[in-house]
């Protein structure tokens, strides 16, 4: 939450000058069972104890009335306002921008150079070599195989992550929240005049990769009514929308870079030289910022490994279960 909260703040300010696409229509988790219910219920007061007391809880009724395209079966409703998006890809440009530095494009790291005490002090790429005060691997799922090339092995496991695109979709309200189902997991959101969908369900690891495969299953998992992920089981909407004869669609894939207690690996590593920005859980938009700012006060000595949650040698329990 820390983690979250200081990237938000950027956000904001950020969005002041730039635009990022940033959004805050709301996250809305819904539950239609009342084991589920219930579960929300208590995490509302956990929440509530660690500092969010800004989410609101709302019966099937109360969560009807707000939201009227959700379903009868809707038990209860967990709802924060403040939360949101924004579009990445704009984020990410921007703040290249705004740091002033230079990028060189398009040039994979081969290898890393070291000195003869054995510190890094620079990279190997396809196309030469750069000389670094400082060198680290921010390089998503591909960090893994990365760091071996310098011999250190991350806590690292790549799983397939797919999304949903749907460019021209009438019966999505532009200005509805994110919308999730608190027991499958799946959830849409408005984007343009369609939506993004996504379903995280825990997924098998595998290799990391660059060009991640789609696979059409995972749309027909969320948009076929008779999926046990369906849309359509929490908001009857996407029923017709499955039934429409215009439906277009598309899907995205990457990876999420998880660690085993599915929190980040910041600051330097045990080879002299060489720091560590990923493993981000399947977060690293909404906890980029205050990740990457912690992982430079560690880098910078301004945090202490002993004070520093994140480091990339920590004790680490497992932690198994995916939070959206
Ligand atoms: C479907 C999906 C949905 C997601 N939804 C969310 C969400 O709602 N909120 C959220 O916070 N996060 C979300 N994430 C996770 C988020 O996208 C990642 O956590 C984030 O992009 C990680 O950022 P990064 O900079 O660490 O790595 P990346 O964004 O993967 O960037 C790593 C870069 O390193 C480059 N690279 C790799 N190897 C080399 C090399 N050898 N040499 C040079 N360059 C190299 C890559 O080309 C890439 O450009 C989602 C991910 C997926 C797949």
């Amino acid at each position: 939450m820390a983690l979250v909260r200081e990237s938000i703040d950027f956000f904001d300010d950020f969005q002041k000058r730039v635009d990022l696409g940033l959004r805050h229509q709301g996250y809305l988790f819904v539950a239609s069972s009342e084991e589920g219910a219930r579960a929300q219920v208590a995490l509302v007061e956990a929440q509530r104890s660690w500092g969010l007391t800004d989410v609101e809880l709302l019966d099937g009724r109360e969560a009807r009335q707000r939201f009227p395209y959700l379903g009868k079966n809707v038990v209860n409703a967990r709802y924060r306002q403040g939360d949101g998006w924004l579009e990445p890809r704009r984020l990410a440009l921007e703040l290249a921008r705004a740091s002033g530095s230079r990028f060189r494009l398009g040039e994979t790291v081969t290898g890393f150079e070291r000195d003869d005490d054995g510190m890094v002090v620079g990279v190997i790429t396809d196309r030469g070599k750069i000389r670094g005060g400082e060198v680290v691997i921010a390089a998503g799922p591909l960090s893994g195989p990365l760091a071996m090339l310098a011999g250190l092995e991350l806590p690292l496991t790549t799983v397939r992550r797919q999304k949903l695109v749907i460019p021209d979709l009438p019966q999505v309200p532009p200005d509805a929240p994110m919308t999730i189902e608190f027991e499958t997991g799946a959830h849409w959101r408005p984007a343009g005049s369609g939506a993004h969908a996504l379903w995280t369900a825990p997924a098998p690891a595998e290799p990391p990769v660059e060009e991640v495969p789609t696979s059409a299953d995972f749309a027909f998992g969320l948009l076929d009514p008779s999926s046990d992920h369906a849309l359509a089981r929490i908001v009857p909407f996407w029923k017709d929308v499955w039934s429409s004869s215009q439906l277009r669609w598309w899907l995205q894939a990457g990876q999420y870079t998880y660690t085993p207690d599915r929190r980040p690996l910041l600051g330097p590593t045990e080879i002299p030289g060489l720091a560590v920005n990923t493993g981000y859980s399947g977060h690293g938009i909404m906890g980029s910022i205050g990740g990457s700012r912690r992982a430079l006060d560690a880098i910078y000595g301004r945090l202490k490994p002993a004070d520093n949650p994140f480091r990339p040698d920590r004790p680490m329990q497992s932690r198994d279960f995916d939070i959206l």
